[in-house]
């Protein structure tokens, strides 16, 4: 497995419950030889290693790896459902993946990932992460 791309860390306003810190997030393309079933019970793993603990719903976690698209197909299984079906709607989801795959196309709703960005209702606001502890909104 590579790492091809890697977008910048974005700080984001939390989704849901709102007094809680602000989340960190980013987004990477892979190649990779893994089936899909096989590349989520993989960053499962990871989650795991990392010692990911639920707390609630949209609550803090140290991590959440999601497996957002795999090539065009499209996937909807109990365990998994490619795209990740909350992708088109997620600011802090989509400003990254602009980043990284402005033009590439969500199969399902066969629009770009600019254009999803272009018309999503989010308003959440997402600031690129400056790291020695200043951001954009600072
Ligand atoms: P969460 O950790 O809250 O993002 O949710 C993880 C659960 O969502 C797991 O039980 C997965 O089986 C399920 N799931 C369904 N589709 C996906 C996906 N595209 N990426 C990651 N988890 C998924």
């Amino acid at each position: 497995m590579e790492i091809l791309r890697s977008s910048s860390l974005y700080e984001t306003e939390p989704v849901g419950v709102q007094d809680q810190p602000l989340f960190l997030n980013a987004v990477v393309q892979l190649s990779t030889e893994y089936s899909p079933q096989d590349l989520l019970a993989v960053l499962q793993s990871i989650e795991k290693r990392m010692g990911r603990q639920r707390t609630w719903r949209w609550g803090p976690r140290c991590i959440d790896l999601d497996l957002l698209l795999y090539d065009n197909k499209l996937i909807d299984q109990p365990d998994l459902i490619v795209p990740h079906p909350e992708l088109a709607d997620r600011a802090f989801v989509l400003v990254p993946l602009v980043e990284i795959a402005p033009s590439v196309v969500h199969p399902q709703r066969g629009k770009s990932m600019a254009e999803l960005l272009a018309c999503t209702g989010d308003t959440k606001r997402v600031w690129r992460y400056r790291p020695r502890g200043k951001s954009e909104h600072d």
